[in-house]
């Protein structure tokens, strides 16, 4: 196994009876080595920067010391998880969820946009671990239904997402209405430069935990790229790669399948043409409802649709871990969206493949760059060797 080199088992970190049981209950043995280098600091109550590759199991990281942090008998609010996407929110929520079940009383709430406030109104008083994404946290905070203040350990699940403009203020209005005295934990897959300072306006001398080995890159997936003819119509361009697409689809044999657009009506468009084309697909975009992209993401878990078409909205954090193959129809923009949307495959040292479709000159350049700051080993990705006669082992 990749990623089980460790031989420790859960027990051996003396955690709570009731954490354990619920840790055996999904059949998790040993830690990862991110959860065995982070969980024991985490414990202590020391602020944590945590980092390792996508798949490695960082939600049971801070999932485990957020329940042995919970006063099962104070009815207030202890802990406040956020997530950049609503979907992670939720994500996030059944795990806690699943690996509390054992701790009788223990509430854990989802919080996330797109859904009646009024609901949540009531949830916020009755839970222990608030989980949601910045936007509706703060303001349930901001308008005193959900109460801070014996909230003593606060999370960003990835952090560097988190740090990007666009939530900026939030998590600085919410951080400004969190306790003084509280424990922070951040954990991300990538961490770039500026983070660093971000994170220095909020936790005083951090411990850094990593489980890198020297490349991002994870060790049970494959890259390819597939070199597409430059056309001269958006229209030529697209046919041509929807046929490609059904052809990779054919000879490549795949569980599950993420397809990732860089655009939201494309996405939709893309999964109309597999249909009809007798692949059944389902999508997920900003522009739906919050119900449709839960449900989008639920029938990819449930195992009802093999394919979905994506934009970035889940090119992060979300485990779907059948996913075997992941293909960018689109060049992703910067190499940090390449490897989170690789990361959908390969979870938990399982094997996967990653197929970027580029048209030469441009869309090559941009996959070129991506691929040299990586960096590793190889600094160029092999050209998938003709579907007809195609073996990836
Ligand atoms: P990350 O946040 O690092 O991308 P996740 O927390 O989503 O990774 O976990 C990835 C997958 O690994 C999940 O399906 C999870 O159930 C599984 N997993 C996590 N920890 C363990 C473990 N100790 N043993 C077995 N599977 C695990
Ligand atoms: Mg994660």
């Amino acid at each position: 196994d990749v990623i089980l080199e460790e031989n420790v088992s859960f027990k051996e970190l003396f955690l709570p009876q009731h954490i354990l049981d619920g840790l055996e209950y999904h059949n998790f043995k040993k830690p990862s080595p991110i959860q065995l280098k982070s969980i024991p600091v985490g414990r202590c109550g020391f602020d944590l920067i945590v980092k390792s590759k996508s798949g490695t199991g960082k939600t049971v990281v801070f999932s485990v010391i957020a329940l042995e942090s919970v006063n099962l008998q104070n009815d207030a609010p202890q802990v406040l998880i956020l997530g950049p996407t609503r979907e992670i929110a939720v994500q996030i929520q059944e795990v806690l969820q699943n690996l509390g079940q054992f701790m009788k009383g223990l509430r854990v709430q989802y919080f996330i946009g797109g859904t009646p406030v009024e609901s949540d109104k009531l949830n916020c008083s009755d839970c222990h671990i608030a989980v949601g994404a910045p936007g509706r946290i703060k303001h349930l905070i901001k308008d005193g239904h959900l109460r801070t203040t014996s909230i003593r350990l606060f999370v960003l699940d990835e952090a560097d997402k988190l740090m990007e403009s666009s939530f900026e203020n939030d998590i600085n209005e919410i951080y400004n209405l969190l306790p003084d005295k509280k424990q922070m934990i951040t954990t991300s897959a990538t961490y770039p430069n500026d983070l660093e300072e971000f994170l220095s306006r909020y936790m005083l001398s951090p411990t850094h935990v990593t489980a890198e080995l020297e490349s991002p890159l994870l060790l049970g997936l494959k890259q390819f790229v597939k070199p597409m003819k430059r056309c001269n119509t958006v229209a030529v361009q697209m046919k041509n790669k929807n046929e490609a697409l059904l052809k990779l689809l054919a000879y490549v044999s795949f569980t599950q399948c993420l397809i990732f657009s860089n655009f939201q009506t494309r996405a939709e468009s893309i999964s109309n043409y597999l249909n009809q084309h007798g692949w059944d697909s389902t999508f997920i975009s900003a522009a739906q409802s919050q119900k449709d992209r839960l449900g989008a993401l639920a029938s990819l878990k449930d195992f009802k649709c093999r394919i979905m078409l994506s934009t970035d909205l889940v090119a992060r954090g979300i485990d779907a871990s059948s996913v075997d193959l992941v293909i960018n129809y689109d060049v992703p923009v910067d190499t940090m969206t390449y490897l989170h949307r690789m990361g959908r495959a390969g979870r938990y040292g399982s094997s996967g493949v990653c197929i970027t479709m580029a048209f030469e000159d441009n869309e090559m350049k941009v996959l070129r760059n991506i691929i040299g700051a990586i960096g590793g080993v190889n600094l160029s990705i092999p050209v998938l060797p003709d579907v007809e006669n195609i073996s990836l082992d």
